[in-house]
């Protein structure tokens, strides 16, 4: 397992958030973890990350106990996390924003190369690299913070709700290059609302449901649950 996170517990100040999460994330495949506002997706994502500290429980990455590490660590141990709401660098140039993401030890040798790939993966900023990324479409946006997040040449990229708030026809874009990063040699864990969507790229997908999980299978075999049909996908 590349991730693997054991009983879990988190929260902020005295309200714990996050009870007893267990989440297996396998190299080379696509885990999703589903859920409504508030099952605590987002807050998981920064415990991973290093962004929140953990009240019990452990993080494994490739069998080495990183719970207790700093973020800036983990991003050097290879995990990096595409923030929900994008949060670029409105007032620098897309090229800057790119540049900034390999500003780790791990990835500052290799900048040039992975500047070039990320302009050949995303065309759309290869012909932007000089305009401020404020000024750039939503959807240009989150292309942006996803290439900035694989700058740092992770092998863990963690994509909160990259598709909230964007219009369907960036939302279908995002679901295609996803796979497509995978076949590249990236591990994705990705927190998303759009059930319908992720469970059919999902090679493993976990529901949460105030703060635990409550439900984990195959992505196919999550679409066929009652209790998904129901509450998630209208059906
Ligand atoms: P969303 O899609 O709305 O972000 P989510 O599944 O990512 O949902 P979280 O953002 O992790 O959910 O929120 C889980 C719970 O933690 C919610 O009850 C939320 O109110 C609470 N929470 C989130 N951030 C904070 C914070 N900074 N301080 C206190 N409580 C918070």
């Amino acid at each position: 397992m590349l991730l693997e996170i054991v009983a879990l517990a988190a929260g902020y100040g005295n309200v714990g958030v996050l009870r007893d999460v267990a989440i297996d994330v396998e190299a080379g495949g696509i885990t999703a973890i589903i859920g409504g506002n508030g099952a605590g997706k987002t807050t998981l994502l920064g415990c991973i990350a290093g962004l929140l500290r953990v009240t019990r429980g452990s993080i494994l990455l490739d069998g080495e106990d990183v719970t207790a590490l700093p973020a800036h660590l983990r991003v050097e141990r290879g995990i990096a996390l595409v923030p929900e709401g994008r949060q670029v660098f409105p007032e620098m140039s897309v090229e800057e924003n790119l540049r900034i993401g390999a500003i780790t030890a791990r990835a500052r040798d290799a900048a040039g190369q992975s500047f070039a790939q990320m302009i050949e993966l995303f065309p759309v900023l290869a012909d932007r690299r000089r305009q401020m990324a404020g000024t750039l479409s939503g959807g240009e946006q989150q292309m942006l913070a996803i290439a900035r997040g694989l700058m740092a040449r992770p092998r863990l990229l963690i994509l909160d709700e990259p598709t909230l708030g964007l219009a369907p026809i960036m939302t279908k874009r995002i679901f295609a290059l996803i796979p497509e990063l995978v076949a590249r040699g990236t591990t994705i864990l990705l927190a998303e609302q759009n059930v319908h969507l992720t469970l059919a790229i999902a090679s493993r997908a976990y529901l949460m449901e105030n703060g635990a999980v409550v439900l984990s299978g195959s992505g196919p075999e999550l679409m066929t649950r009652p209790e998904i049909r129901r509450s998630y996908l209208g059906l």
